[in-house]
């Protein structure tokens, strides 16, 4: 008899513990994943996947309105939503089971139920069986944060927005955060009024602020209102179903949608981790090692639930590296140095490395490089909006500590130059390159 029923037990099947249960079995674990919704998690169901669609559904509207200048005799254009959203949700379900099919071929098996830790080796499902493993992985991601004020439950989440019945007509967008401006984006190409309303005065802490300023600027040239220093007081349903969003000091808002883009917490209420010891930080996340292993020894996490990088490509690397490590006989760690983001808004914006701000504090001495030009294809469309790229140089050795932009195709651009900044290249290798011509991403190796 074997002494626990598993060798691994995953909670959730998103991106890190897909990862981590198929690398598990594929060095030879008998491994079980528990998922009491979809296969996939937020990324495949209600995050990047449906987002980036929606993305380039938004994009038309100004794509169709370019197309005339270069030539095409283009009608009027009705948008669909529905025909989108459904169209998006079945491509959402064809890589649900894409996921599905992985974990069985590696003969992983799939709990469709929700399961709760009962001790360091035991897991109880809502059924109410309970599994023993060697180990038990939490990889139950992260969950929308919602400011409290009356009212709170007219609004919704990034959990709901792909399921809307209609194109809302006025949405108010709660938060200035990646959602946030992805949504905003998203909304206002579809046709909709959208107004951001952030607590503090600025989007996108955390970004460079001249590229953040850009989005800022271009945003509100496209129509998009932002409130800043706002504090929600309360939400209130009209009889004819629209709502009136109360702050303070200013006039209510009236809004058709309502949606909470204000952050994600870890996912770990009721989920019974007290039973085994594991601690948790403030902010409700698994507290984990080096190695992903919690306070408990036979407990490990990885992803969103222990609130390090809430990125699905290093959520895959932390499954991945816990897989290998315990299971593979070939122990390697994240190395969470120089982690590229993107925010998917119109235009889209990505960084790598140190923000001025941060190059400053660090370094001390930092060369700047600026490129401040209108996109080619933005030129003859008759389109007034200028991409920013800047080049962070630490001015001692050279070194290209930082790259950030905005414009057209700028997280496509990006991914390759932050190869680049990850290796330690100096601007001179960047001056050695011949431009690829004409581009955007030759701006890059023509920095003055
Ligand atoms: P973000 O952390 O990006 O932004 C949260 C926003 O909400 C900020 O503007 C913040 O204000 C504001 N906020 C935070 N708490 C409160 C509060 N209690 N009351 C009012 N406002 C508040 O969170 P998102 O929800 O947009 O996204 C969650 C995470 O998901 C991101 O951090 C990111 O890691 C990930 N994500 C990544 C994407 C990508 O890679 N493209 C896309 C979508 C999500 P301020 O900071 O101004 O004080």
């Amino acid at each position: 008899m074997a002494e626990f029923d598993y060798d691994l037990f995953v909670i959730g099947a998103g991106s890190g513990g897909v990862r981590a249960s198929r690398v598990s079995a594929a060095h030879g674990a008998k491994v079980a994943v528990a998922e009491e919704y979809r296969v996939g998690g937020t990324c495949v169901i209600r995050g990047c996947v449906p987002k980036k669609l929606l993305v380039y559904g938004a994009h038309f509207a100004e794509d169709l309105m370019d197309a005339r200048r270069f030539g095409w005799n283009v009608p009027e254009c009705d948008f669909d939503w529905a025909a989108l959203r459904d169209n998006v949700l079945a491509e959402v379900t064809r890589i649900e089971g894409a996921y599905t099919n992985t974990l069985e071929s590696h003969k992983v098996d799939i709990v469709h139920d929700r399961a709760t830790v009962a001790g360091p080796h035991e897991v109880t499902l809502a059924s109410g069986k309970t599994v023993t493993a060697r180990y038990i992985l939490v990889a139950t991601g992260a969950w929308p944060a919602i400011p409290q004020c009356p009212g709170a439950e007219h609004g919704i989440t990034s959990n709901e927005v792909f399921h809307l019945d209609a194109l809302p007509k006025r949405v108010v967008v709660a938060g200035a955060g990646y959602i946030a401006n992805e949504f905003a984006g998203i909304f206002h190409g579809l046709g909709s009024h959208v107004t951001v309303v952030n607590r503090s005065d600025r989007i996108l802490r955390g970004y460079d602020t001249q590229i953040s300023d850009r989005l800022l600027q271009i945003s509100m040239a496209k129509g998009i209102n932002f409130v800043f220093n706002a504090t929600f007081e309360k939400i209130e349903k009209q009889a004819d179903g629209s709502l009136l969003v109360f702050m303070n000091d200013r006039e209510p808002l009236p809004a058709d949608c309502l949606l909470f883009a204000t952050g994600r917490l870890p996912n770990t209420a009721g989920l019974g981790l007290e039973n085994a010891g594991v601690e948790l930080d403030e902010s409700g996340a698994v507290k984990v090692d080096e190695d992903n292993r919690s306070s408990c020894d036979s407990i490990f996490a990885v992803g969103d639930v222990t609130n390090r990088v809430q990125l699905t490509p290093v959520a895959i690397r932390e499954g991945q590296a816990f897989a290998d490590t315990v299971f593979g006989n070939k122990p390697h760690r994240v190395d969470y140095g120089c982690i590229p983001s993107a925010v998917f808004s119109h235009p889209p914006l990505a960084g790598v490395g140190m923000t001025e701000t941060q190059a400053r504090q660090k370094l001390g001495s930092v060369k700047i490089y600026t490129s401040d030009f209108r996109a080619m294809k933005n030129v003859l469309a008759n389109r007034n909006e200028r991409a920013l790229y800047k080049m962070v140089v630490d001015a001692d050795t050279n070194r290209v500590v930082g790259i950030h932009m905005i414009g057209p195709d700028a997280p496509e651009i990006l991914q390759a130059a932050a190869i680049a900044v990850k290796a330690g290249l100096t601007k001179q290798a960047f001056d050695d390159t011949i431009a690829l011509h004409p581009s955007m991403a030759e701006e890059l190796v023509l920095l003055k």
